[in-house]
C-alpha cells in the first residue's frame, strides 16, 4: 500500500512557508490506519520491547494501538501540567522558544526495554528531549518509530547513536 497517498499537505500551516504534513487523512481510512500500524509493528517487533513512549498528542494514537500489537505497557509523554503524580521534566528548544515535556517518575524501570513512538520525524528536537527523560528514569531505548520522516530536516542525525525506524519518508 502507498501510505504517502494517504498523507495530506497543508501549504503555510500552522505559519506562513511551512508544509505541514496532515495524517487525519490516513487516519481515518480503515486500511491505511492498520496498514500503518501492521507496518510498524512488524518492523519494531524484533526489539522486544517492554514500554512503548508515545509523544503528546499524536504519538498518543500512534503508539498506544502499536503497544497493543506487540503486547507491550504503554507510557504517555506529555505537555508540562498534565501528568498527576510525581514527574521528571525537560524542556527543549522550538523554532520560536521553547517547550517543556513531561514523564512520570515511575513510569519506567531501570532496565526496561523502551520504544519511543511518535507520528513524525522533523528535526528530532522533540523526541530527542524524549530520549533524555526515558534515560533518566533508567530505561534502555532500543528503537525509535515514527510513520513519517523530513528526510531534508536530518533529525536522524540528531538522534545518533539510536536506531529509527519510519514508514514514509518525505
Ligand atoms: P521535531 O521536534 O522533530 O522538529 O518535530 C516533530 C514534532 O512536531 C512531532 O511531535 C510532530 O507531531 C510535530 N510536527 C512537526 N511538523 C509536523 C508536520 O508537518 N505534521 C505533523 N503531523 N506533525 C508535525
Amino acid at each position: 500500500m502507498d501510505l504517502a497517498s494517504y498523507i495530506r499537505n497543508i501549504p503555510d500551516f500552522p505559519r506562513k512557508g511551512v508544509q505541514f504534513k496532515d495524517i487525519t487523512t490516513l487516519l481515518k481510512n480503515k486500511e491505511a490506519f492498520r496498514y500503518a500500524m501492521d507496518s510498524l509493528a512488524t518492523l519494531l517487533e524484533p526489539k522486544q520491547a517492554d514500554i512503548v513512549v508515545g509523544i503528546e498528542a499524536r504519538g498518543f494514537i500512534i503508539g498506544a494501538p502499536l503497544a497493543y500489537l506487540l503486547g507491550c505497557g504503554f507510557v504517555p509523554v506529555r505537555k508540562k501540567g498534565k501528568l498527576p503524580a510525581e514527574t521528571v521534566s525537560k524542556s527543549y528548544q522550538l523554532e520560536y522558544g521553547v517547550s517543556v515535556l513531561e514523564v512520570h517518575k515511575d513510569a519506567i524501570e531501570p532496565g526496561q526495554k523502551v520504544l519511543i513512538v511518535d507520528d513524525l520525524l522533523a528535526t528530532g528536537g522533540t523526541t530527542k528531549a524524549v530520549c533524555e527523560l526515558v534515560e533518566e528514569l533508567g530505561g534502555n531505548i532500543v528503537g525509535i518509530g515514527f510513520v513519517i520522516e523530513l528526510e531534508f530536516l536530518k533529525g536522524r542525525e540528531k538522534l545518533q547513536p539510536y536506531q529509527i525506524y519510519s514508514l514514509v519518508k518525505l
